[in-house]
C-alpha cells in the first residue's frame, strides 16, 4: 500500500497483515534519503531531501514553484498560470496533459519510483494499492506515469497493471484501521 498525500507512505501487507518488523517501525519510505545536496527540498519532518519532499503532493507543489522560478516563460505558457500553484491547481492541469506540469510532476516522482522498484526487486512485491489525496486527484494518468518510471529503475514487465487506485474517498485509512481493529479482536 502506498500513500500519496501530504507526505509519502507505504506498507507492505503479507496475506492482510501489515509487515512491521521486529521494531514495529516499518513503512517510512517517505523519510528515505534521496539527495544530501544543499539545495534538496526540505521535509515535513526537518530534514533536507527525503523521498516525500519530492513525491508527496507538498513536494509536487515545492517542486513546480521551484521549476516556475527557473522557468518563467514555460510556466506561464503552463495552465499554471495565474494559478496560485496549490497541489489542487497541479492535479487540474496534470489531468488536463499540460506538458509543462507533467514535466514537473515526472520529476517529483523519480525518488518514489526508485523506492518501489526497490521493494519489487528485494522482496517481489507485485500489487501495489495507491492511496491519498493527490493520488486520488491525480488518478491513473499518475499511476501510468509512476509504472513506467518504475519500470525505468527496475525492469519488470508487470508494472502497467501493478498498480490499483483505492476507492475514491478520503476514509481508506479509517476503514482500513477498523477493519484491523476488528480482525484483531476476533483473533
Ligand atoms: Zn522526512
Amino acid at each position: 500500500m502506498v500513500s500519496i498525500g501530504s507526505g509519502i507512505g507505504a506498507k507492505l501487507f503479507l496475506n492482510s497483515v501489515p509487515v512491521l518488523g521486529v521494531s514495529f517501525d516499518a513503512g517510512e519510505l517517505g523519510h528515505v534519503k534521496w539527495s544530501s545536496l544543499p539545495d534538496a527540498p526540505m521535509c515535513d519532518c526537518g530534514e533536507i531531501g527525503h523521498i516525500g519532499a519530492y513525491a508527496s503532493g507538498r513536494g509536487a507543489a515545492s517542486l513546480v514553484q521551484a521549476q516556475a522560478n527557473k522557468d518563467p516563460l514555460g510556466f506561464a505558457a503552463s495552465r499554471l498560470a495565474g494559478t496560485a500553484i496549490h497541489t489542487m491547481d497541479i492535479a487540474q492541469a496534470f489531468i488536463k496533459g499540460d506538458p509543462w506540469t507533467t514535466n514537473c510532476v515526472e520529476a517529483s516522482i523519480i525518488p518514489l519510483a526508485a523506492g518501489l522498484a526497490a521493494t519489487r526487486s528485494i522482496v517481489g512485491v507485485e500489487r501495489y494499492i495507491v492511496i491519498g489525496g493527490f493520488a486520488l486527484a491525480v488518478g491513473t494518468t499518475y499511476t501510468s506515469l509512476l509504472a513506467r518510471k518504475c519500470n525505468e529503475h527496475y525492469n519488470w514487465p508487470g508494472w502497467n497493471t501493478a498498480f490499483e487506485m483505492s476507492y475514491a474517498d478520503d476514509d481508506n485509512g479509517l476503514v482500513g484501521a477498523g477493519r484491523y481493529g476488528e480482525d484483531r479482536r476476533n483473533a
